[in-house]
């Protein structure tokens, strides 16, 4: 699975929410844009069929569904879509990362799937 190549965010800093994308990956017709995904708590909410339990402001910690987990250890911003997981490390750096990990998409099925796909 290309999680790496997902990840096209090169700078990040903890406490922050500074995040600098290295490709927009954008066509003249059609491509990924990123202002057509859905908002991370919106998108978040339908994924996960549990309540979360909230920890820091932005982060709210839930049951991974990356692993068998009984004790929630994945951790999510609900602002920038950024989890991670502290059982079985399975981490991005958005909703677009975390819906590739999780249905086994390729960056654009993903994109297309999340509707942030534009076309021309
Ligand atoms: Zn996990």
């Amino acid at each position: 699975m290309a999680i790496k190549n997902s990840l096209y965010v090169v700078g990040a800093t903890r406490g922050s929410n500074k995040i600098i994308y290295r490709k927009q990956y954008t066509r003249k017709n059609g491509g990924f844009n990123r202002a057509l995904l859905p908002n991370p708590i919106h998108y978040y909410t339908t994924q996960l069929s549990q309540l979360p339990i909230k920890t820091k402001s932005k982060w709210i910690l839930v049951n991974c569904c990356f692993h068998q987990d009984r004790n929630p250890s994945l951790s999510i911003n609900i602002e920038s879509g950024h989890f991670k997981c502290f059982s079985c490390n399975a981490k991005g750096c958005d909703i677009l990362a975390f819906h590739q990990l999780r249905y086994g998409f390729d960056f654009i099925t993903a994109a297309k799937d999340l509707g942030a796909w534009g076309h021309g």
